[in-house]
């Protein structure tokens, strides 16, 4: 086997049937590559695509500039796990994850690299406004980034996606985060380190379309502030605490009137209503319980994050243009 080849700067892309958009990224990215004086690879995560996405990305393997290798997942396991195994693949001193369609635009690369030269460990591409997004998108992005800097500890930053650079020190220590929950916005922040900024303008996706329904958007967010925050389950007992002292406040105000009125037939609407007000308080606390109970069972279970049919293309160059094929 041929010595591991360790470039400075690994580009990580994940794909799930993107058989159409691999040319038009490879074109633009080498272009882009090809101005940087670094020496850099490119690991492709074929994340279970049911179209000719991996046969396509083997094509270019020992024909381009820039190594290619490829990891073959045994289905589709989401984008978040697809870029977690590109993480612990890929082999560079710095990672930077990028999208395929080309929405991550590679020009900001030089200047990623230059930050990162200047010392920061993680340099993140920040969207500097979400004008092409309607309104509703927009504003619950908004309350979104608002609702979990405020519930969280760990420090994400709004409006920034995985497009960043990543030094190796961070990389190390995500690969030790072996939660099955991959929130990646708070797994990249979590660990620290010296973090800058840069900005720009998102464009439209070239080919083909997101995948992102608004449920699944919705249930995004919800992972998102119940892996990163425990306020959720905290706040029922200070809710609690106040209906207590609501309820006793008005047992005696109760008692009193009566004391003082006589005994009246007492409010059946009222009692109802804060019937059905308490106990649906009840279900809401007992359905945080259950998201987390929920989360608690899915890492206990301790499966694998992924599973790997194949790979292609590592421990290059000596292997460039002889695709290998690694059973794993
Ligand atoms: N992707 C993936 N697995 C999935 C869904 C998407 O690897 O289950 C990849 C997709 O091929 C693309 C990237 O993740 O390279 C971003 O996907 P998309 O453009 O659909 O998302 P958006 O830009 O809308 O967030
Ligand atoms: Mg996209």
């Amino acid at each position: 086997m041929a010595t591991a080849y360790t470039p400075d700067l690994s580009i990580i892309v994940p794909v799930y049937n993107e058989e159409q958009s691999i040319d038009i990224f490879l074109n633009e990215i080498e272009q882009t590559l090809q101005n940087i004086s670094l020496t850099t690879e490119i690991v492709f995560i074929d994340d279970g695509s049911h179209d000719q996405t991996f046969e396509k990305i083997t094509s270019h393997i020992g024909k381009s500039q820039t190594p290619i290798s490829v990891i073959q997942l045994s289905r589709n396991f989401g984008k978040d796990v697809a870029l977690s195994s590109g993480i612990d693949h890929a082999s560079g001193a710095a990672l930077v994850p990028m999208d395929i369609d080309l929405q991550d635009p590679p020009e900001l690369l030089p200047k990623m690299i230059k930050e990162w030269q200047a010392g920061s460990e993680m340099v993140i591409a920040v969207r500097e406004s979400r004008d092409a997004d309607s309104w509703f998108k927009r504003k619950s992005a908004q309350w979104f980034y608002r609702l979990i800097t405020r519930l969280s500890k760990t420090p994400i930053v709004p409006n920034a996606g995985d497009y960043r650079l990543i030094d190796r020190k961070i990389v190390d220590i995500i690969k030790q985060m072996p939660e099955k929950e991959r929130f990646m916005k708070g797994i990249f922040a979590w660990p620290g380190f010296k973090t800058s900024k840069i900005y720009y303008k998102r464009p439209e996706r070239r080919q083909g379309e997101s995948k992102w329904s608004y449920w699944k958007l919705w249930n995004f967010a919800l992972g998102g502030i119940f892996s990163f925050s425990s306020a959720p389950l905290r706040i029922w007992t200070y809710l609690g605490l106040t209906l207590a002292i609501f309820a006793l406040g008005y047992m005696f105000y109760i008692i009193f009137r009566t004391l003082i009125l006589g005994i009246e037939v007492p409010g059946y609407a009222s009692l109802t209503s804060i019937l059905l007000f308490s106990s649906s308080l009840n279900m809401i606390g007992l359905g945080i319980l259950g998201e987390y109970v929920a989360r608690i069972f899915n890492e206990v279970k301790g499966r694998p994050l992924y599973v790997i049919r194949q790979t292609v293309g590592f421990d290059t160059p000596e292997t460039v243009g002889t695709p290998t094929a690694s059973q794993q």
